[in-house]
């Protein structure tokens, strides 16, 4: 181990100044040795004067230089036994003694013992040498774990700067439904082990690839997989570990990480979460020099500091590359940019074929239904899935997953575990008539979503669930879809109005009525749906951190601001009127639904439009998918 002299001379002072204030007794005073004559009573000197006058001390044994005696004494306050007992003497020793003599007391001195004296000395030393020992090891314990053998004594060393060897455990066949930024790393594997090739004739191998996309979906697993194919070093760090220990720490860290990849280039350097550092700077609270910004500066100083053809490729993965700080992705740093998407109905099928290699499916499922309902599922809520299908194949003690165990787990994992159901009464009646108030209207709508089905058994947080069958993997959503979509979100809120009256209705439309204010705000604000004009008037304000899009709202007039706000009213208030409409024409039909969701607890989608049917003539069922929309 190459110790940096300087910090260890620095942590040493004042470990030896407690050692040594140990051993002269300045801290713990020295104890007085006694040797066997442990006595467990004590009395005065006062005391032991009138002793001696009754002729009740037989024997003297003097210690620690005349301060102490212990008396061996008798008499009947003693219970006529011969006692020990312990007496702090006043200075004048010589006057003690004198009386002692003309006492006849037996009388005896012990000096300190030379063994006893050693052995106060040992254990005087050892509390300062276990010190000395235990900051050693927070020393070695700071620094590198692994032990690597030239790992400097300092306290800036990433705890996970862990090497991570090829692992034969994830390759790119574990990865599925990613297929561009697979060939994309392909490459990156390639400029590592034949670097050559590009060299050869004049290309700059890139530094750094940066690794967006929701979470979820894989890239982790991409970096990961990268380790396991390309056979060199791999370094890997998270984001929030440069800032999460001391003060001052961060930049130090960055600094080390890219040494250690230095030696032992060519390798892989992966940022996880690297948003957590490379957030744009100068827009927290509190000024911009901040911890974080300092470690920002130096990756930044780092990625520039080393040639493009030394052979280290950063790669860093983020969710969030809204936030990050533009100099990061100025080309000569992260000059790659690779996008993982939330996987289609073909990406979902690869991906569930990889987590269902391991796992005991029924020969019924087929894999590519469950990809087709299951739109919007990240490759991380696809393992989950199957896990939760899994478990509960078990618990039902089965022997293989079926369809059954699916179903109940895509239902889970949208919208989170199934509860008790209420018990028959005016509370159930209400969430049946708001759930038949979604359901129809997202029947009778042309433009709206076909309903899947309609249930009062609770899950998550929701009394009762609507669920619909989205379109395939939709892109580009109409205006009518969108005022579909909130004419059926208000549906529950009107059905509880025109049936239980203005004063009961209830504040289960909460969830309803936020998702339909965004709705409308983003017509008005974003897509340019409403007599304000086609403006783009907001960003995306999903900047949690007060970052970049703070005052983002001022970026228009007052009047401009009225406008919208009437605007969004405009919208909600005629979307309202219409669901009211809706409702009302079809009572008849809404009560019959709710006398059948009251007994069976769940109407699936075939029954729901037969109903409807014999009144009206609802849209055709087209194929049967699953999101939830309304609660
Ligand atoms: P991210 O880092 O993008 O948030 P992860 O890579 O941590 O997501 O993914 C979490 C888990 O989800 C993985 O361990 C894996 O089991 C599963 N997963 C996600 N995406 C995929 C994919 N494309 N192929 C296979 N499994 C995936
Ligand atoms: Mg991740
Ligand atoms: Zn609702």
């Amino acid at each position: 181990m190459k110790l940096s002299w300087k910090t260890l001379i620095l942590w040493s002072l004042p470990i030896l100044f407690i050692g040594f204030s140990l051993w002269q007794g300045i801290i713990v005073p020295e104890q007085v040795d006694l040797g066997q004559n442990v006595a467990s009573s004590r009395m005065t000197y006062g005391r032991f004067l009138e002793y001696l006058d009754m002729g009740w001390i037989k024997r003297v044994d003097l210690y620690d230089n005349g301060h102490t005696a212990i008396v061996e004494a008798v008499g009947p306050e003693l219970g006529n036994r011969i006692q020990k007992i312990r007496v702090e003497l006043p200075n004048s020793t010589q006057e003690v003694i004198t009386l002692l003599r003309n006492a006849h007391v037996d009388l005896d001195a012990h000096p300190a013992q030379n063994s006893s004296a050693f052995w106060g000395f040992v254990s005087n030393l050892v509390p300062p040498l276990l010190l000395i020992g235990a900051v050693i090891l927070l020393f070695r314990r700071s620094g590198n774990s692994s032990g690597a053998n030239n790992s400097s004594f300092s306290f800036g060393k990433p705890k996970s700067l862990t090497q991570v060897k090829a692992k034969p455990g994830i390759t790119f066949n574990d990865v599925a439904g990613v297929d561009e930024a697979k060939e994309e790393f392909k490459e990156v594997v390639t400029f590592l082990k034949k670097p050559e090739t590009f060299t050869s004739v004049g290309a700059r191998i890139p530094k750094g690839v940066l690794l967006m996309g929701p979470p979820g979906t894989g890239k982790t697993l991409l970096a990961k997989a990268v380790a396991g194919e390309a056979g060199v070093p791999f370094f890997s760090i998270s984001g929030s570990e440069f800032v999460e220990m001391f003060v001052g720490v961060g930049a130090s860290r960055v600094r080390d990480l890219f040494k250690k990849a230095k030696e032992n280039a060519p390798c892989i350097v992966f940022i996880d979460e690297i948003d957590a550092v490379g957030r744009q700077r100068g827009t927290g609270i509190g000024g911009g020099n901040d911890e974080r910004e300092q470690t920002l500066n130096q990756l930044l100083t780092e990625m520039d500091g080393f040639e493009g053809n030394t052979g280290i490729i950063v790669i860093a993965a983020t969710n969030r590359v809204d936030i990050l700080d533009s100099a990061l992705l100025r080309p000569g740093r992260f000059d790659r940019q690779v996008t993982v998407e939330t996987p289609n109905s073909k990406g979902r099928e690869a991906i569930l074929s990889v987590h269902a290699k391991n796992k005991k499916l029924d020969e019924s499922i087929s894999i590519e239904a469950i990809a087709r309902r299951t739109p919007g599922f990240s490759g991380a809520d696809l393992a989950n899935l199957l896990n939760e299908a899994a478990i509960l194949t078990a618990r039902r003690k089965k022997s293989a997953i079926s369809i059954s165990e699916i179903d109940s787990s895509i239902d889970r994992v949208i919208a989170g575990m199934e509860g008790s159901t209420l018990i028959d009464g005016k509370s159930k009646r209400l969430v049946a008539y708001h759930e038949v108030g979604h359901a129809i209207i997202g029947t009778l709508l042309q433009c709206h979503d076909q309903v899947q089905k309609v249930t009062l058994i609770p899950r998550g947080q929701a009394k009762g669930l609507t669920w619909f069958a989205p379109n395939e993997d939709q892109m580009l959503v109409s205006r009518a879809q969108i005022s579909a979509r909130i004419i059926a979100a208000l549906g529950g809120r009107a059905a509880e109005e025109i049936i239980f009256g203005n004063s009961e209705v209830t504040t289960g439309a909460g969830n309803d009525l936020q998702q339909v204010s965004n709705m409308a705000r983003q017509m008005v604000t974003r897509f340019g749906m409403s007599d304000v004009g086609p403006l783009s008037l907001e960003g995306q304000s999903s900047d949690p951190f007060l970052g970049r899009s703070m005052g983002s709202r001022t970026e228009y007039s007052e009047g401009v601001a009225t406008n919208i706000d009437s605007q969004i009213q405009l919208i909600v208030q005629s979307c309202y009127n219409e669901a009211l409409r809706i409702i009302q024409k079809n009572r008849v039909v809404i009560d019959r639904i709710v006398d059948i969701l009251i007994e069976k607890e769940t109407v699936e989608a075939e029954e729901f439009v037969k109903l409807v049917s014999e009144y009206t003539c609802p849209p055709k069922i087209k194929r049967r998918r699953r999101v939830l929309l309304s609660v």
